[in-house]
Formats: structure tokens, C-alpha cells, sequence
């Protein structure tokens, strides 16, 4: 009889392949229905997992085929996965480095876009945050930053695009008023 693939975590939470996968065979048929061409690809997307267990049987992927396609919600979770672990190793080493340093979360968010103002906006929205971290008080304390722009859409049918910004900071930017920014300053 066929055993059912457990994959799970660590601290032994379950893996949603079956939710994702549910999902994307979603995705595929509306893309069928819509004639994309890519239907196809999208519906095969992970669907044959091989995975190898470890000397004390946990279980590693080892080998599968995922599409890529931007919307699929198997691949999205994948690479959201794959950017957190990414993340992970990237504050590690900075903190390595500047042991003393301290993060600060900043959202970044503006008036709603239609639809065809969007791709001029977030451009626009990038180009100021570029400015934004120059300013010599911000610049000052900055030893870097990890940024993500988000977009959702409003019930009103325009798009809500905002910024996740992580700052890793100098100490000193706590230290006084001549370092730290309050959040009248940061807007
Ligand atoms: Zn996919």
C-alpha cells in the first residue's frame, strides 16, 4: 500500500505540498481555460518529489522539476523558502561583522496606483528610497539594509504598493537625537 509523503519541519511542523499543489493545479486550469500556452508546464510543476532520507531518517528533496511561472503558488512558496534561508545567512554574516550593529524595521507606503500608473510608481517609489538612504542622517548610521517591495490589490481595484525595509543600524544611532530619527523625520 502506498504511504502517504510526510515532509515535515524541524520542530516537526507538516510542509503543505498538498495545499500548495492544490493551489497550483488551480492556477494550471485557469491558464488552460485562458489558452496560455504555459498551462501545460505549470500543471506538471513538482509533480514527481524525490526525496532521500538522512542517516536518522529525515527527509531531504533531492530531486524534482518546479516551472517558475511568477504566479505559481507551489513556486512562490518555494522561493519564498528558499529567500528567507537566504535572508538568514546574510544577517549571520552581518552581524558577524558588525556585532554591535542593531535592526530596525521600516515601512515605506504611499497613496494607492491604478493599474496603469503602477509600473511608473514603483519606479518613481525606488528612486526615492535610493535618495532616502543618501540623506546624511540616515547615510551616517547605515551599514545596510535588505529591502522587499510588496504590492496587494484594495478592494477599490487599486494597488496598494509598499516597501519592507530591515535597516541594520549603528548603536549610535540610539545614542542621541543628533543620530536617531523619529518617525515625523523618517516620513
Ligand atoms: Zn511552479
Amino acid at each position: 500500500m502506498a504511504k502517504i509523503l510526510q515532509d515535515t519541519t524541524k520542530s516537526g511542523k507538516q510542509r503543505p505540498w498538498r495545499e500548495r499543489k492544490i493551489e497550483n493545479v488551480k492556477y494550471a486550469d485557469y491558464l488552460e481555460m485562458l489558452h496560455y500556452r504555459k498551462a501545460r508546464r505549470v500543471k506538471e510543476c513538482g509533480e514527481v518529489l524525490r526525496f532521500i532520507a538522512d542517516d536518522e531518517g529525515r527527509l531531504k528533496l533531492a530531486q524534482t522539476w518546479f516551472c517558475k511561472s511568477r504566479l505559481c503558488p507551489l513556486c512562490n512558496w518555494r522561493r519564498a523558502m528558499k529567500q528567507s534561508n537566504q535572508l538568514m545567512e546574510i544577517l549571520q554574516v552581518a552581524v558577524g561583522r558588525e556585532p554591535k550593529g542593531r535592526f530596525i524595521f521600516l515601512t515605506l507606503t504611499e497613496e494607492n496606483a491604478s493599474g496603469t500608473e503602477l509600473k511608473s510608481r514603483l519606479r518613481e517609489m525606488t528612486r526615492a528610497f535610493n535618495r532616502l538612504i543618501k540623506y546624511k542622517k540616515v547615510a551616517k548610521n547605515l551599514l545596510g539594509f535588505v529591502r522587499s517591495t510588496e504590492i496587494t490589490v484594495s478592494a477599490n481595484e487599486t494597488y496598494h504598493q509598499h516597501m519592507h525595509v530591515l535597516l541594520f543600524v549603528k548603536s549610535s544611532y540610539f545614542a542621541s537625537s543628533a543620530n536617531y530619527l523619529s518617525q515625523a523625520e523618517w516620513t
